[in-house]
């Protein structure tokens, strides 16, 4: 996709800080943390949503969430993570390439469990 803003990340085109990545996913900082640690995974091939998405690369989204989360858990010394996905423009998604959202988090943070924003 031509004009999509993670498609110029995956291919080099804009530079992203990488976290975590394997053949078909990486991971970034999202550029406007509502957390710290707030992070994003997204796959190198254009998807517009998950319901895209091919079943058969499904062990390496949880392996890049998995790993990015333990990555950002030692960095930000925090002891939890929420995973968020928006899913289509009536679900909050802003960017039609599919990426999961890493939110760090800690006890007592004062934050509920689930962000809808
Ligand atoms: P969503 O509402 O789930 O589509 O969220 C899109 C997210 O992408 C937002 O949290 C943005 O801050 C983030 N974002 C947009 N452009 C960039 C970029 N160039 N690098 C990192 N994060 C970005
Ligand atoms: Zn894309």
């Amino acid at each position: 996709m031509k004009e999509c803003i993670f498609c110029k990340i995956s291919n080099g085109e804009i530079q992203g800080e990488k976290i975590y990545e394997n053949d078909n996913f990486f991971s970034i900082p999202d550029a406007n943390p509502i957390a710290e640690g707030h992070s994003l995974i997204i796959s190198k091939r254009h998807f517009a949503t998950t319901l895209e998405l091919p079943n058969t690369i499904g062990a390496e989204l949880l392996d890049c969430i998995k790993s990015t989360s333990l990555i950002l858990m030692k960095k930000y010394g925090s002891n939890g993570f929420n995973i968020t996905n928006n899913n289509f423009k009536s679900a909050g998604q802003v960017v039609s390439h599919v990426h999961f959202h890493i939110l760090p988090r800690k006890e007592g943070d004062n934050k509920r469990g689930i962000y809808l924003g």
